[in-house]
């Protein structure tokens, strides 16, 4: 069994907790310096640095992109794709919009609950479920 020491958490984890990539420069296949949460949240880290450092250029690109009639298409269908699959999956996104709209909570009232997220979760669960039931016996 082939393990390795993540550097980030200082465990030493069996090869198959990190994820492996192709480089190309090298031309084979490597495996990552991180474990696989590690990796996750350093690179969430990084990628939100990286839009803050570059908020403005983000910005005029975004507008640019958008000022092409087929590309608002795109953007907007993607838009509507998305908020369907969130809305069916219950993503955290979508649970959290319904703790603002209809709970009238605030982002901070959010945080201050850990574990109100996944309880208004559950109860939109068995409201659907509820709904699914009531529509059947009709
Ligand atoms: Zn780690």
């Amino acid at each position: 069994m082939e393990t390795k020491r993540c550097p980030i958490c200082l465990q030493t984890k069996n090869i198959t907790e990190y994820y492996s990539y192709y480089s190309k420069s090298r031309a084979k296949n490597r495996i990552s310096n991180y474990c696989k949460p590690c990796g996750k949240s350093s690179s969430l880290i990084r990628a939100k640095r990286h839009y803050q450092n570059n908020i403005e250029e983000k910005k005029i690109y975004a507008k640019a992109y958008q000022a092409n009639p087929e590309n608002r298409e795109k953007v907007k269908r993607w838009r509507t794709d998305a908020k369907i699959r969130h809305r069916k999956n219950l993503q955290n996104c979508y649970v959290r919009e319904l703790l603002r709209t209809r709970n009238n909570l605030t982002n901070a009232d959010i945080e201050s609950i850990p574990e109100i997220v996944e309880t208004k979760r559950l109860q939109v669960k068995i409201k659907r479920k509820l709904k699914s039931l009531r529509n059947g016996k009709e």
